[in-house]
């Protein structure tokens, strides 16, 4: 018999909204339905799906999952563009966010798929455990970060999909099915850009709880940030570079180092960029209230590797974002090709970030089989500007194989894209093989997969 310790929490804080008992109720529809979720986080992306459901329970999934044509899952709407649309009914997981159990014995913790890291991370901790990393803010639903790819920083993290050891999932039948790791068809299912079902339930690897120390350091010469990119990114757990490519500096340099394995101090003198005397928001004129403790005060994992604190609204929504990844061994040319571009960029955007990503098995994610550096930046709010500088970016980019992040703004030819994921085809074959009626498909994935 295994030792288990179960908790069962009947509802985490969820975003405000109405919970209407029809809605997951395909035969009840109500003609006039009201969504709790019209727009995308960020509000540039309306959802047109006209039907909205939002079950609370695995056999509610079900029998919406096997009586509805098209439909598509919603995680918590974090996405930029219309990935998670449906041409007619949209799959909310907003209520499937219960913390299900933690198997000490295994190591690992299993979640409802719509829960957000930031609901079950401080409980974790408590037990004892953490996860390896976060992505920038703990916001974002579990299944639809790894859905996308989603990735924090660190040389020898790889994204959040690494922590996946097993996913529920419902196929378009209603049926249920558990891929684990020794699946044939997991390296798609989990980065799978909700191509293949509804996932009901994520199980992720955990380890013994840490504690973090956030260094934040200022104005670190561009020509040491690419020559030296290697040693920098290495110098830490996690480590970004914020900029925004103008004075030939990297305006902020975020290490972040566990307090298990700090080593030595790092000093008020990093490779020429100097210790920040507060702490500081990545866009250095905003108030770093929202962010998370930085100073070397250690913390736990869960209040430190993310950039934002799960009590407040990173910014305020009105921002645009596109992330382009390319192999790490890439990394001083593509930081040289964006930097050619600053004065046509820089007008038009908030930040950018720089962060490293360690190599995967996930046939959709661009870290596939290659560790890569995620070179993202965070838009003003004027889509026309953005999508006329996405092409010259890509282009820039193009002679390193570059891929965009799925879940933000790209203009990639779809073909060309393909083409740079090898394992598409199989990707693509499976997709149809779980879902031959199309169920799962939208304008997105027509687009950009089939
Ligand atoms: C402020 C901000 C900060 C961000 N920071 C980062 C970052 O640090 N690193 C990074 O890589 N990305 C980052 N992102 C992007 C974000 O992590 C991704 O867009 C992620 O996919 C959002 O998850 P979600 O649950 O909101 O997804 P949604 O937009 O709700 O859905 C995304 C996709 O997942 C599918 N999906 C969702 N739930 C399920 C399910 N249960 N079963 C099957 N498919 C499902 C949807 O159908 C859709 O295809 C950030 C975004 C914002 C707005």
């Amino acid at each position: 018999m295994k030792r288990k310790r179960f908790i069962q929490l009947s509802s985490f804080a969820t975003a405000g909204g109405l919970v209407l008992p029809w809605s997951c109720n395909p035969r009840k529809q109500n003609p006039q339905q009201i969504r709790s979720v019209q727009k995308n986080w960020a509000g540039n992306y309306t959802y047109t799906a006209p039907h909205f459901h939002e079950p609370s329970s695995l056999e509610e999934v079900q029998e919406l999952v096997r009586n509805l044509d098209e439909q598509k899952a919603l995680g918590s709407a974090h996405c930029f563009n219309d990935i998670a649309d449906s041409p007619s009914n949209q799959i909310s997981t907003r209520r499937l966010n219960r913390l299900v159990e933690v198997d000490k014995e295994n190591k690992t913790v299993t979640v409802e798929a719509g829960t957000r890291y930031g609901d079950f991370a401080e409980a974790l901790h408590e037990q004892g455990y953490a996860l390896k990393n976060l992505a920038s803010l703990p916001h974002i639903s579990v299944a639809g970060a790894c859905a996308t790819a989603t990735h924090g920083s660190g040389v020898r993290n790889g994204g959040l999909a690494t922590q996946v050891v097993a996913v529920e999932l419902v196929k378009p039948d209603g049926s249920l099915v558990t891929i684990d790791r020794s699946h044939p068809d997991f390296p798609a299912v989990v980065v799978g850009l909700g191509a293949f079902g509804i996932i009901t339930k994520v199980s992720l690897e955990i380890e013994e709880t840490y504690d973090v120390l956030q260094h934040v350091f200022l104005d670190l010469p561009f020509d040491v940030a690419v020559t030296q990119f290697d040693e920098i990114m290495s110098s830490g757990y996690s480590v970004s570079y914020f900029t925004n490519w103008m004075d030939n500096k990297v305006s902020e340099v975020w290490v972040k180092r566990r307090a298990d394995d700090a080593g030595t101090e790092l000093g008020g003198d990093f490779y020429g960029a100097k210790a920040a005397t507060h702490n500081v928001h990545p866009v250095i004129e905003q108030s770093a209230e929202s962010c998370s403790e930085q100073m070397g005060v250690p913390g736990p994992w869960y209040d430190r590797l993310p950039h934002f604190k799960m009590g407040f609204t990173p910014s305020t929504g009105a921002e645009l974002q596109a992330e382009y990844f390319v192999p790490r061994e890439n990394a001083a040319d593509a930081l040289m090709a964006f930097e050619k571009m600053k004065e046509e960029i820089f007008p038009h955007m908030f930040i950018s970030e720089i962060r490293t990503v360690a190599a995967d098995n996930f046939w959709m994610s661009p870290c596939y089989k290659k560790e890569c550096v995620a070179l993202h930046t965070t838009w003003k709010p004027k889509p026309k500007e953005v999508y006329a500088l996405l092409p010259k970016i890509e282009a820039e980019l193009a002679p390193y194989g570059v891929k965009p992040h799925w879940g933000k703004l790209f203009t990639l030819d779809a073909k060309v894209l393909q083409g740079r994921y090898e394992k598409h085809p199989e990707f693509l074959a499976l997709a149809k093989a779980y879902d031959p009626d199309g169920k799962f498909k939208n304008g997105y994935l027509t687009r950009n997969i089939y």
